[in-house]
């Protein structure tokens, strides 16, 4: 029987504030209580990134100690869509523009790479977290963005050996049960996972090989002494040689320069009440991911067991409560999908992801402080890249070099970490999106 979203504000308030992937992981071993007060590298934020980090030096001999603000698992990467793609937003004309072709040509493989890496890390560490080699359907919300996307993809395939297959509207219900699109691309390459399971992963590899976590130990102060620094935190300071920030979408005032360099932006995502087999088979006939040509981009997929539909997007101009952004997201969905009008959901949830004002991520160093961060909502693969390359470089191991290393990383006039931009920027892509959508639908 369907369960319809009318089943009372109580339901709808029980599914606000809880995260999909958290159902049923039992609970974590507890971290050492107090940090360790002299260490080689210490590493702030304990997500993909600094997990990452922290398994590289610690790997190779380093002490190594991992403190994070909150409780583990609470930041992005228990609670991100698992969607896993090259993560690299800009074009390589863009980029050319930027940094000459060479360099281009270079970031642009950086990101494949990524992808790569990150497939090849789960084998061979055996994290058991569904991981699947599905591919994209990235589909066109309008007739003109379906042509603009099938000339955009031949290019990359020229340019970059994509491997991609075009989609007509008169065939997408081979990928996606509905009409709400006007054909799209499928992107070969990418991938999907459980990521509270992936990062479950990373924590237990991380304690093997020797890192020490702590949690709900905000670093609040970082000052140099000697050969290194001080990280200071309410549980005890800590002396390391290297120091690493891996705060992301939550960095807040520890490093002013990053600050003005990071845009945070909330994102937002449902899951569906459990649907019917035969349903889900008609609206997903594949395991594929599934994003959309929209300025203000939807990004959904079926959960790995395939029982319901994992929505998200970003429905608000500015930053709201899951309360509120579940019934906008759930309105979208059936958009696309009317038959879910009679099926509510379960789970609502948001994170903070990091823009750039370049829109990729950047890894370097800054008055001696080292970084990993803006992966501007695609950080599944590349954070955990970017954090393992920063770890080999923190060791000097050469292959922790990426093309990434140091770029120019540009900040704003008038920005200091608050993006009072962003409501009406927003805004006014959704406007516009909705506007498109609304149009393409006379065409039909
Ligand atoms: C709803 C949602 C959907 C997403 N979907 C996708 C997707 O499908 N595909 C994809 O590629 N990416 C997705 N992302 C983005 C992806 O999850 C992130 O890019 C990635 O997890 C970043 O990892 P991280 O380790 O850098 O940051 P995080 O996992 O956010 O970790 C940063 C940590 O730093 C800690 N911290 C901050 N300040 C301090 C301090 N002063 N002291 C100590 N600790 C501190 C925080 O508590 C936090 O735990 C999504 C994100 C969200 C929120």
């Amino acid at each position: 029987m369907p369960k319809s979203v009318e089943t009372g504000e109580k339901s709808k308030k029980q599914a606000a504030g809880n995260v999909y992937w958290h159902e049923g992981l039992g609970a974590l071993a507890p971290t050492i209580e107090v940090p360790m007060n002299k260490v080689d590298v210490a590493v702030i934020g304990a997500g993909y990134t600094g997990l990452q980090v922290a398994i590289a030096t610690a790997r190779a001999g380093r002490l190594t100690q991992v403190i994070d603000m909150h409780e583990l698992g609470w930041g992005c990467s228990t609670r991100n869509g698992g969607q896993i793609s090259p993560s690299i937003k800009p074009s390589l004309s863009v980029l050319a523009r930027r940094h000459g072709a060479e360099k281009a040509s270079a970031i642009r493989k950086e990101g494949y790479r990524s992808l790569d890496w990150i497939g090849s890390f789960i084998t061979k560490e055996r994290i058991f977290c569904d991981y699947q080699r599905c591919g994209r359907f990235h589909a066109a919300h309008t007739p003109a963005h379906f042509d603009t996307l099938v000339s955009d993809t031949r290019k990359l395939a020229r340019e970059e050996g994509l491997n991609f297959e075009i989609i007509s509207r008169d065939t997408q219900h081979s990928e996606l049960g509905t009409d709400a699109y006007f054909g799209g691309v499928v992107l070969k390459q990418h991938a999907s996972l459980n990521p509270a399971k992936y990062y479950r992963g990373l924590l237990a590899l991380a304690s093997k090989v020797g890192v020490e976590i702590t949690d709900v130990c905000p670093a609040i102060n970082i000052t140099r002494e000697g050969r290194g620094f001080v990280v200071s935190t309410p549980k005890g300071d800590i002396w390391a040689e290297n120091v690493v920030i891996a705060t992301n979408g939550y960095s807040s005032g520890l490093v002013p320069w990053l600050q003005r360099r990071i845009i945070p932006i909330g994102t937002y995502m449902i899951a569906t009440d459990l649907l019917p087999k035969a349903l889900m088979d008609k609206l997903f006939p594949t395991d594929r991911v599934v994003s959309d040509t929209c300025k203000v981009v939807y990004y959904y997929r079926p959960s790995p067991d395939r029982s319901r539909i994992l929505f998200g997007g970003r429905v608000s101009a500015d930053e709201t409560d899951p309360a509120i952004s579940a019934p906008l997201l759930h309105r979208d969905m059936c958009r696309i999908f009317p038959e879910l009008a009679d099926y509510g959901y379960t789970h609502s949830w948001t994170g903070t992801v990091a823009f750039t004002f370049d829109t990729h991520a950047h890894i370097g160093q800054h008055n001696g402080l080292h970084y990993a961060l803006g992966y501007c909502g695609s950080g599944v693969g590349m954070a955990s890249y970017l954090g393992y390359r920063l770890g080999q470089q923190l060791v000097g191991d050469p292959k922790g070099a990426t093309a990434f290393d140091n770029l120019p990383f540009p900040a704003r006039p008038l920005y200091f970490g608050k993006p009072w931009f962003l409501p009406s920027i927003v805004r006014w892509y959704r406007f516009r999106d909705q506007w498109q959508i609304r149009r393409a639908a006379t065409y039909i």
